[in-house]
């Protein structure tokens, strides 16, 4: 059966001789693998389908859950999402979100659009670490996990201090904190709570620290790898 759909390339990785096998994220099937054949030849002309970040129109074969590229016609390479090493581990705790801590084969397009204005957002030039913790907090609440800070995940309650409860997988509050819990800073608080709902085209609006960012996303990066797996290239973005 031939199908087209429109996705992202998320990676690709080396098969048989002249092959390779591409993780595609789908409008219409979520996360699926391609067989893209004789794509490493070096006068093959779908290379660019399997470049990472490569947004198309991909038109596959269906053979019961194998697919495998027939033609791709590219909507937009966001290839200078790999000029800049910061907009690139941005970019890739995109892909990674979807690589990794996704459904084989289920569509959600809310998922697909996120991640789509993500891309564009960062092509765009606005600050990385930004794009990258406004979809990671919409991601979650897409996903059903998202960080609660108005209620603790344990008596229910509003806060006044705020804590990580790893073991229980969200904010608690003082009462309910173990000795493990880790302290969530008021700015912290605050800057995700205005970045979760914000539009993609409003956060060049917002003017947060770097530090500041980088400590709310290092709190997503302990809830996510503990209740994940570990979230690799948020932690390489966090090194930069
Ligand atoms: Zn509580």
């Amino acid at each position: 059966m031939e199908v087209t759909t429109k996705g992202i390339a998320l990676k690709a990785t080396d098969y048989k001789e002249n092959d390779k096998l591409v993780l595609l994220y789908t409008l219409e099937y979520g996360k699926i693998t391609v067989h893209a054949k004789g794509i490493r030849k070096g006068n093959a002309k779908l290379k660019f389908a399997a470049d990472q970040f490569c947004f198309g129109q991909y038109e596959l074969s269906r053979i019961e859950d194998r697919f495998t590229l027939k033609t791709c016609d590219q909507l937009e390479s966001f290839y200078s999402l790999r000029e800049d090493v910061t907009t690139y581990y941005a970019a890739c705790t995109v892909a990674e979100c979807l690589g990794n801590y996704t459904e084989e084969g289920q569509s959600e397009p809310n998922v697909f659009v996120d991640a789509l204005r993500a891309l564009s957002a960062l092509t765009d030039g606005v600050e990385p670490l930004l794009v990258s913790l406004r979809y990671i907090l919409c991601f979650l609440k897409l996903q059903g996990f998202e960080l609660q800070f108005d209620s603790c995940v344990s008596c229910e309650k509003t806060p006044e201090k705020r804590f990580l409860d790893l073991q229980r997988g969200g904010i608690v509050c003082d009462r309910c904190r173990t000795p493990d819990s880790l302290t969530v800073s008021a700015r912290t608080v605050a800057v995700c709570k205005m970045v979760q709902n914000m539009p993609y085209d409003k956060l060049k609006n917002l003017n947060f620290t770097s530090e500041a960012l980088r400590e709310a996303l290092q709190l997503c990066y302990r809830y996510v790898s503990h209740g994940f797996s570990p979230f690799k290239s948020l932690g390489e973005l966090l090194r930069l």
